[in-house]
């Protein structure tokens, strides 16, 4: 499946300015319960998106896919840099196999999530990007199709980073604070929830 070079590449242009334009709050919340790099990290590794985005806008869909994913592999850095490197081959994955969009866009995404989990070995509850990543699973599964799916995801997923708050970490670096990391949104779900607005305001082309 290919999407227009132009739709394409506003898409993931939008996606990276807006985790770009959102560093210094990831990585505050980083400090909070972290080592305070998760801006830095995300920055960094959209910066080399955007530097993509020439070859990006010209591949069919699975591969631009694989391609995000490998520069965030190679460029991110610690703990989310594998983990979001693995969402993004793991749906060009499913895309080169036999998914096709839009009919499967939950077969996708769980892909997507199943290459999280398994990467990290973590689970929802775990106070993660997971846990805005798998309400979002449910819900494109359970409202495929639905006119208002998309006001559906984003309502989802800031439900879903507040609910970080009160967890405690069990994964990552906030997992060392033990109780201390309880009342702080975890930056993973954040970063999470702010790609995923940044998608849904583009598909609907608010921006
Ligand atoms: P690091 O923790 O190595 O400094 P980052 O600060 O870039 O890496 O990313 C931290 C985020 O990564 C966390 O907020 C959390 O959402 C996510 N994360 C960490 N470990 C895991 C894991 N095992 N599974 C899922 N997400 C994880
Ligand atoms: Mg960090």
């Amino acid at each position: 499946m290919s999407l227009p070079p132009d739709i394409l590449k506003s898409l993931v242009r939008a996606a990276a300015e807006q985790v770009i334009a959102s560093a210094p709050e990831l990585t505050a919340l980083d400090q909070a319960i972290g080592d305070g790099d998760h801006g830095a990290n995300m920055r960094r590794g959209f910066e080399a998106v955007l530097d993509k985005l020439e070859t990006i806008g010209t591949q069919p869909l699975d591969e631009a896919l694989k391609t995000i994913g490998k520069t965030l592999v190679m460029t991110v850095g610690g703990a989310s840099g594998p983990l979001y490197g693995s969402f993004f081959i793991a749906a060009g994955d499913a895309l080169s196999r036999d998914k096709r969009l839009p009919a499967d866009l939950a077969e996708v995404f769980g892909c997507a999530v199943g290459a999280v989990s398994a990467r990290g070995r973590s689970k929802p509850g775990e106070k993660t990007m997971l846990d805005v990543l798998c309400p979002v699973l449910e819900t494109l599964t359970a409202d495929a199709g639905r006119p208002d799916l998309i006001d559906r995801v984003r309502a989802t997923a800031s439900k879903a980073v507040a609910r970080t708050v009160p967890m405690q970490a069990t994964k990552g670096r906030a997992a060392f604070l033990g109780a201390r990391s309880v009342g702080h949104v975890d930056p993973g779900a954040q970063s999470s929830c702010i790609l995923l607005h940044a998608v849904c305001n583009s598909v609907e082309g608010k921006q």
